[in-house]
């Protein structure tokens, strides 16, 4: 499913009406649950992508400072989640978090997934921090036209982070894959077999 629905449309209800066992968005109260609780889930795609990214640079996030910047059910929640099973130190910031900037300046790792377009600066970042950049935010262009730019500001924070994802082609295309990897694996589930190494 889509999300945001139309206003007019109850959420909860629609997610609860997905079989958990086909919930490949992972957004289903089970599946999130299982991820809380550490138990085998259909993990939520975006924050499973970021993880697979993320590890592409750091095999091991062990004991790795974690700030992920929004709280939503979607991304914020479920990432920080997948963080703390990597044995990180968590810490989730919003909207109300004071000192936004000394928070992520902690960070080993950072999470950008706020929607506001190149909020977070270079200026913020550790020297040699990964920063994994969620953000799909369009803005005006030159010529009239619009251009896609993530949360952090790329072009100051590539000069500090050890490893930044762009927009787009960073955490976009791997939403992509990990819902077809989490298709794979709930199809190979509902009928018993074994799931190939992906
Ligand atoms: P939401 O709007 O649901 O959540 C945004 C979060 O950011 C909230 O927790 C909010 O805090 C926090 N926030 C807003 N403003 C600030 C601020 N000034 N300082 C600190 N925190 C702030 O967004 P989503 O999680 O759904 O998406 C986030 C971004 O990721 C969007 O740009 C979206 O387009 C993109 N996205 C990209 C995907 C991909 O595949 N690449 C997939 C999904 C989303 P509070 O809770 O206090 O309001």
């Amino acid at each position: 499913m889509q999300l945001p629905l139309p206003k007019h449309i109850d959420t909860t209800k629609v997610l609860e009406a997905i079989d958990p066992a086909k919930d490949v968005d992972g957004f289903h109260p089970i599946n999130a649950g299982r991820l809380a609780a550490g138990q085998q889930a259909l993990v939520a795609c975006t924050p499973l992508g970021c993880l697979i990214l993320a590890k592409t640079v750091a095999p091991s996030l062990k004991g790795m400072e974690a700030v992920v910047v929004g709280r939503s059910n979607i991304v914020g929640k479920p990432v920080a989640q997948l963080l703390l099973r990597e044995d990180c130190t968590v810490t989730i910031a919003h909207s109300r978090t004071r000192d936004l900037p000394g928070v992520v300046r902690r960070a080993d790792l950072v999470i950008a997934a706020v929607g506001r377009p190149q909020m977070i600066e270079g200026s913020w970042l550790k020297p040699g921090a990964i920063v994994i950049d969620v953000g799909i935010n369009r803005i005006p262009a030159a010529n009239g036209k619009t251009r896609l730019v993530g949360d952090v500001d790329f072009a100051s924070a590539k000069e500090v982070a050890g490893a930044i994802t762009p927009v787009p082609g960073g955490v976009g295309p791997m939403t992509v894959a990990c819902l077809l990897r989490n298709t794979v694996e709930a199809a190979c589930a509902r009928r018993g077999i074994a799931v190939p190494e992906m």
